[in-house]
């Protein structure tokens, strides 16, 4: 079997860390907070059980997934994995520290990807003695449901690397689509301007957020409003997208709106935390 380590066990890790080990890979799923660990391993049940009752699992899959996914705190144990993919917070310090880390531990050989939304896999691959073998792999939130990977070339990825990131996409059940290395890529450049119209349109009183989501359900046809999405993103992911965009194309149509860094400010972060334009009960 092979080995793969997922850095970061919120939202995308654990997603990422379920569809790799449903496709009989041996995962160890590393965060730095024990708690995350124990939250991503029951949501990765959840979704499984969810999966089973759907009728696209067998019923003793979920057990045989489970069993392919050991959780670890040190980041030293992505020591023998053959391939890394980073879903850490969207915070661009951290990402660079923990890829200084993986280029010390990780096997010459090995490709470390990023899950970023946004931050320069360039700039990442340049803390490393391996920019050849640095990549963007970018699953789409749920992972398990979502057919796309955005996958980018920084400046310095080889073809080979690309070529074989492009290919494990497939063989993990998805589409991918590649793309070259600037701020927001393709996906997050598109979407996030028109989340953060639709908070702009909150804070100024045009319309309530169910109002907004049914506007863009109902006349465009998206199968779920801008805001519902935001809070599935989560609305600091959400905040911090839009900071490196802003930042990296010095356009000010990307400034986040400031109800969004208000409600980033008072911890409604959207689903993750229970509260953002709308209440939900875990
Ligand atoms: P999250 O906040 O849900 O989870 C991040 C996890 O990283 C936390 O559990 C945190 O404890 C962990 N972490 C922080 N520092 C770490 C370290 N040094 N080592 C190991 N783990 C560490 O965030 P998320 O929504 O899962 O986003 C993760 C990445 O995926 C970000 O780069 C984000 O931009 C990207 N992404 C998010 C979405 C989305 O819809 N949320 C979609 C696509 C890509």
């Amino acid at each position: 079997m092979k080995q793969v380590a997922v850095i970061g066990a919120g939202t995308m890790g654990n997603g990422i860390a379920h569809v790799f080990a449903q496709h009989e890979w041996s995962v160890a799923l590393i965060d730095v907070q024990a708690a995350a660990l124990e939250r991503g391993l029951g949501v990765i049940r959840k979704n499984l059980e969810r999966q089973v009752k759907k009728g696209t699992i067998a019923p003793d899959v979920p057990d045989q997934v489970l069993a392919r996914i050991t959780t670890e705190t040190d980041l030293e144990t992505a020591r023998t994995a053959e391939f890394v993919v980073e879903a850490a917070t969207e915070n661009p310090t951290l990402k660079r520290q923990i890829f200084e880390t993986l280029d010390v531990v990780c096997g010459d050989e090995v490709i470390l990807a990023s899950n970023t939304s946004s931050i320069s896999i360039t700039e990442i691959a340049a803390c490393t003695n391996r920019p050849a073998q640095v990549i963007g792999m970018h699953f789409m939130n749920p992972v398990p449901v979502m057919q796309l990977v955005e996958v980018i070339r920084g400046h310095e990825t080889s073809d080979e690397t690309t070529r074989a990131v492009l290919d494990l996409a497939v063989a993990l059940g998805k589409t991918p689509v590649e793309v070259n290395d600037y701020p927001g890529f393709v996906a997050n450049r598109v979407l996030l301007p028109m989340i953060n119209e639709a908070v702009y349109c909150v804070m100024e009183g045009v319309a309530t957020p169910e109002a907004v989501d049914t506007v863009m359900k109902l006349g465009m046809n998206h199968p779920m409003g801008p805001l519902a999405l935001a809070d599935l993103i989560g609305l600091d992911v959400c905040l911090a997208i839009l900071e490196v965009m802003h930042a990296g194309l010095g356009d000010p149509k990307y400034r986040p709106c400031p109800l969004l860094r208000r409600m980033v400010a008072a911890g409604h972060l959207g689903r993750k935390s229970g509260r953002g334009f709308y209440s939900y009960t875990t």
